[in-house]
């Protein structure tokens, strides 16, 4: 009888893509392969990439160049390297140009939500609930790479909850790019358009990401969702990412008082304290709003916890507008704080409407002082000013 082909999957970046990778899992073990130890003894080797910095872009090709040196070095024939994820947004003409090791493409999309995950972990499943991003934050290369945002069903999330409660899980992690708008209705814009038939453009040309939604008449569908989830007995603990604070409804606010369930940390990106750079961010809210949620959330139950991520060193970002984020943070008093420095991502808004012109040495001080007030003198066990 033949061997089985073996896969190995090697996953770059955040939690969507580890969910994807369950998925791409499924699919291979579905068509017959089986998982190889590692990628030294793999038939085909799949690299799930991201691509939110160029650090991230250069660690997968850097990681493709090992293993074809390795098999070189060996005179070995090596794997079929088959590359997804973000990087994929470049499209296939780019992507071989930049990465010639690899021998197949397999476009993000394709991954979707087909195949059933094979989970490593036995209590905790990553559920996704959405794909993609309507949202088009002006650095993001999501919304390119991941495509327009589309909610999957609730009989099927709920189907595959049933399967986890009927496997013995007791922890779900919804995942979307912004879970909160899960089941929204569009209201739709026409800005890759714009993107892609202008030769240039502004900020102002670019429509507002709280535009995107109309407003829930009635309770969220992710609220409902989150209702639905927590009926069952087993389930003991539900997490969801990523939250944006523009779809961040006051009745979400109330069910995470109200349903002990719901995770007490909340990630919270607010990516900038300054609202003139929250507005060439494109992000859609201001300071105010921001802490207001914040508040809100404090209030329903003095247990939450928040996390954020913020950027620095996004163009244009002065001396001034940079204190702002640190006065919020000891506002705020988040709990961890993902800070990175600004890099320009190809494709992307900010990479077209502005210059890369804050150096890195202020950067990397920015990032410096924002990572030492949030994360080491760990501003979360201070008093809560707001
Ligand atoms: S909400 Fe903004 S930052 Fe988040 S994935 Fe969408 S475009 Fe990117």
């Amino acid at each position: 009888m033949q061997k089985p082909k073996t896969y190995f999957i090697h996953t770059f970046g955040c939690q969507s893509n580890k969910s994807d990778s369950e998925r791409i899992a499924g699919d291979y073990q579905a068509r017959g392969y089986t998982e190889a130890e590692s990628w030294q003894s793999c038939d085909e080797l799949i690299v799930n990439t991201c691509a939110i910095r160029q650090r991230a872009e250069d660690r997968a090709r850097g990681f493709m160049y090992n293993v074809v040196t390795h098999f070189s070095e060996l005179g070995l024939k090596r794997p079929k390297i088959i590359l997804t994820g973000c990087m994929t947004h470049y499209g296939n003409t780019k992507l071989y140009e930049m990465m010639p090791q690899v021998d197949e493409i397999l476009p993000i999309n394709e991954v979707g939500f087909n195949s059933a995950a094979i989970r490593k972990d036995k209590k905790h499943a990553w559920v996704p609930i959405s794909t993609g991003c309507n949202s088009f934050c002006t650095f993001c290369i999501v919304p390119y790479s991941r495509g327009r945002e589309q909610s999957r069903s609730f009989d099927e999330i709920m189907n595959e909850v049933k399967d986890l409660v009927w496997r013995g899980f007791t922890e779900i992690t919804l995942l979307g790019m912004n879970v909160n708008s899960w089941g929204l209705e569009k209201v739709g814009i026409g800005f890759r358009k714009l993107m892609m038939e202008r030769e240039s453009f502004t900020r102002s040309d670019l429509p507002d990401n709280q535009s995107q939604y109309l407003k829930p008449k009635e309770t969220p569908p992710f609220v409902k969702l989150l209702q639905a989830i927590s009926a069952f007995e087993e389930i003991k603990m539900i997490r969801f990412m990523t939250s944006n604070p523009w779809d961040f409804h006051d009745e979400l606010i109330e069910e995470i008082g109200r349903n002990k369930k719901i995770d007490r940390y909340v990630h919270l990106p607010v990516q900038s304290g300054s609202n003139d750079v929250l507005y060439r961010m494109n992000r859609g809210y201001t300071r105010e709003r921001y802490v207001e949620i914040v508040k809100k959330l404090r209030a329903v139950d003095s247990e939450i916890v928040i996390g954020t991520d913020i950027i620095v060193g996004f163009p244009g970002e002065t001396e001034e507008e940079f204190q702002e984020t640190v006065k919020l943070a000891e506002e705020v008093s988040w709990l961890i704080g993902f800070v990175a420095m600004y890099s320009p991502r190809p494709g992307t808004a900010s990479w077209r409407i502005y210059p890369d012109d804050i150096p890195h040495k202020v950067k990397k001080q920015r990032w410096d002082l924002l990572d030492e007030l949030i994360n080491k003198r760990n501003l979360s066990t201070r008093p809560i000013v707001v």
